[in-house]
């Protein structure tokens, strides 16, 4: 069994995630199999005592920081089970919790697995794996140390999310320890709510019955509060569940095959109503399209300087005057007559919406790719490193990151409220993200703590006005506890209570991820209410 230990100075890190907010815990545990986990659990809940859950501690909406009690990091779960294939030849990998989507992807790539302990229905499985066209993993989030684990208790998702959709799709299985220690075996088809109605037994053989909240999800990207919707499968209850329904032990994962011809398409425009028009247009028009990724004039002004003052990003290419925004395509194909076909449609719209297609920039091998991906990648890093000099004049100073989403009939009204109230408060403001999924990150890049002050209450108006728009308050960071006054903004005070009785339905203790999705208080109201 793993220890529980005291939370002692030099476990530190742990009370942090990359939201830079900090938090407290009396003890942590480093479980390395369900078993440990289950025993964790079942110590901690003779008690009630608080349990964070935490993957790679990523995140960005501080899920993973504690606020009392014991941290449960699942860094030390990070083996593969094992494979399956299905009737429809899909490959589907078994993995711990604690993999990073890195790691995963590293073990793909390669074809190369610690096939320890496997099965072997799994061995069998592996060599045909191994004969198959390469297979990947679809879900793209940025920060590749991301866990599986947090991956999925998030939902979160990537630039190629457009075409793919979130981590939810991919997950068939999963495997949840319940904050007694009893554990959820959860398949994809096979067991579905009645309405809003959902019940389900344990492996310890309890019967557990859950009332749904009865909220409409927003038609958009969303990885906002828990999912609920009528006849809903059990599974994706617990997938972006933020870690306050149960702790993900196991994941069944699909494969995809790695598409034949991967190419990229960065298309420059003179300013952003034509990125915009462009956006919509190719949404339509093309059928292969696998990301539809923006950066906006200051996005762009940012790698020029960075070009110009800092050797390390002399290789990136040199931006025409007049591109004053960049709207990034890819194309998956299964052939190059298709991907070249697509293309030619691409071209065309860029020249219909105001862009040259000539000015382009086409990748169809990996180097060329390669160098598409240090340009867009460029963008974040810089922005940061503009906001760590800032740190160092004003320590409170730092970014402010939007993470909100639309339906797609708001895109054009969505990026000109964003404008409008910009320019209002006079922000300083690099914009970049998912635009076909109408989710662009909206960073503000405060220069002094009061214009921080001010750029917090700005995306509180804007959680109000995207919501009013059917739009979701986070598109893929999850909620966890930065963004709870959000997810309330979006769905009201009554369907949060809803959410809360649901959560204490399950954790009749009220001890897992406190905080995260809805206040504490909250929560103890809804606990109260059940007892
Ligand atoms: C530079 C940067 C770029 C990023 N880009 C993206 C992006 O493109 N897309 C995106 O979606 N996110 C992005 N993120 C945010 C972050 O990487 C994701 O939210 C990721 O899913 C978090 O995974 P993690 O393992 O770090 O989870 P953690 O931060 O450790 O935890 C996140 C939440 O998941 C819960 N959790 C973790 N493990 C489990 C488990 N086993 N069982 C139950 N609950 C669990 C935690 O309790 C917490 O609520 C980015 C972050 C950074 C720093």
């Amino acid at each position: 069994m793993a220890e529980i230990v005291l939370c002692t100075d030099e476990f530190e890190e742990y009370l942090r995630d990359e939201s830079r907010s900090v938090g407290s815990a009396e003890s942590i545990v480093f479980p390395e199999s369900e078993a440990d986990v289950r025993d964790a659990l079942h110590a901690l809940h003779a008690t009630g005592v608080p349990v964070t859950v935490q993957g790679a501690r990523s995140g960005l909406a501080a899920g993973a920081v504690p606020h009392g009690g014991c941290v449960l990091n699942t860094s030390r779960m990070n083996r593969v089970l094992g494979m399956r294939r299905g009737s429809d030849g899909r490959f589907f990998v078994c993995v711990q919790p604690g993999l990073s989507l890195m790691e995963l992807r590293d073990m793909l790539q390669k074809a190369s697995f610690d096939t320890t302990g496997w099965n072997d229905e799994s061995l069998a499985t592996f060599a045909q794996f191994k004969a198959a066209p390469a297979q990947f993993f679809a879900p793209d989030p940025t920060e590749a140390s991301a866990a599986l684990g947090g991956i999925v208790a998030c939902n979160a998702s990537g630039s190629r999310s457009y075409a793919y959709g979130a981590a939810r799709p991919h997950v068939e299985a999963m495997r949840v320890a319940l904050a007694d220690g009893d554990v959820l075996a959860l398949r994809r088809g096979e067991v579905f709510a009645t309405g809003r109605e959902l019940r389900f037994v344990t492996e310890g053989g309890r019967e557990l019955v859950l009332n749904l909240p009865t909220y409409d999800m927003p038609k958009a990207k969303n990885a906002s509060g828990y999912f609920a919707c009528d006849d809903m499968d059990t599974i994706d209850l617990f997938i972006g569940a933020c870690g306050t329904l149960g702790v993900i032990c196991e994941l069944e994962l699909a494969l995809l095959p790695v598409p034949v011809e991967v190419w990229g398409a960065s298309c420059f425009f003179p300013g952003e109503a034509e990125a915009v028009d462009f956006t919509i247009a190719v949404r339509d028009a093309l059928e292969h399209a696998t990301a539809i990724e923006y950066f906006d004039g200051a996005a762009l002004d940012v790698l020029r300087a960075q070009k110009a003052n800092n050797p390390a990003f002399a290789e990136l290419p040199e931006l025409a005057d007049d591109a004053r925004t960049c709207v990034f395509v890819e194309l998956s194909c299964d052939d190059e007559e298709t991907a070249e076909a697509e293309l030619m449609v691409l071209c065309e719209q860029l020249e219909a919406c105001g862009g040259d297609a000539e000015g382009a920039w086409v990748a169809t091998t990996e180097a060329e790719r390669a160098g598409q991906r240090f340009f867009r990648h460029a963008v974040p890093e810089s922005v940061n490193m503009l906001i760590d000099q800032r740190r160092r004049t004003d320590p409170s100073i730092t970014k402010l990151g939007s993470d909100m989403s639309v339906p797609d009939d708001r895109l054009r009204d969505v990026i000109a409220m964003y404008r409008r109230t910009l320019a209002e408060g006079g922000f300083e403001s690099a914009t970049w993200g998912h635009i076909g999924s109408n989710h662009v990150h909206v960073n503000i890049l405060p220069r002094s703590a009061e214009e921080y002050a001010r750029g917090t209450e700005l995306f509180a108006q804007w959680a109000a006005e995207v919501s009013a728009m059917g739009g979701a308050v986070s598109a893929e960071h999850g909620v966890g506890k930065l963004k709870a006054h959000f997810l309330e903004e979006m769905y009201g005070a009554n369907h949060i209570a809803e959410s809360a009785r649901m959560k204490a339905q399950i954790d009749p203790k009220g001890q897992l991820g406190r905080g995260n999705l809805f206040s504490e208080e909250v929560l103890d109201a809804a606990l109260a209410e059940l007892a």
